[in-house]
């Protein structure tokens, strides 16, 4: 029985032994490797896999993956659009720790609350 990644598939090629693309696109998902090599480029997702550690791989992987799917959901931003709500989540909720640290200070200060705690 030969087995052919995702990505051998679509090249219509042998998936040799020593396939970069195999181990991350299983011939059950054809979908994933189209959507990065649509992208990014096949040979780029090579390179980018060649340059990172092997147990960073996979991950590197789902990285492209959502960035794509980003790009296929929003084409002009893609994932900027997610980036800048968390930047903003992030500034908000610095400023509620900041107004909650005040009140604190502020409390801790106070003579009549202080024989409460
Ligand atoms: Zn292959």
């Amino acid at each position: 029985m030969s087995f052919r990644c995702a990505a051998c598939t679509l090249f219509r090629r042998r998936c040799q032994q020593d396939c970069i693309f195999a181990p991350y696109f299983p011939p059950t998902e054809p979908d994933k490797f189209e959507l990065l090599h649509r992208y990014f480029g096949a040979r780029n997702v090579a390179k980018i896999l060649q340059e990172v550690e092997d147990n960073q791989r996979a991950q590197a992987i789902e990285t492209m993956y959502f960035e794509a799917r980003s790009r296929v959901e929003d084409p002009v931003l893609g994932c900027y659009r997610i980036i800048a709500q968390l930047r903003k989540q992030i500034r908000e909720t610095e400023a509620e720790i900041e107004k909650t640290h005040a009140a604190i200070a502020f409390y801790a200060h106070q003579p009549h609350q202080r024989n409460h705690f």
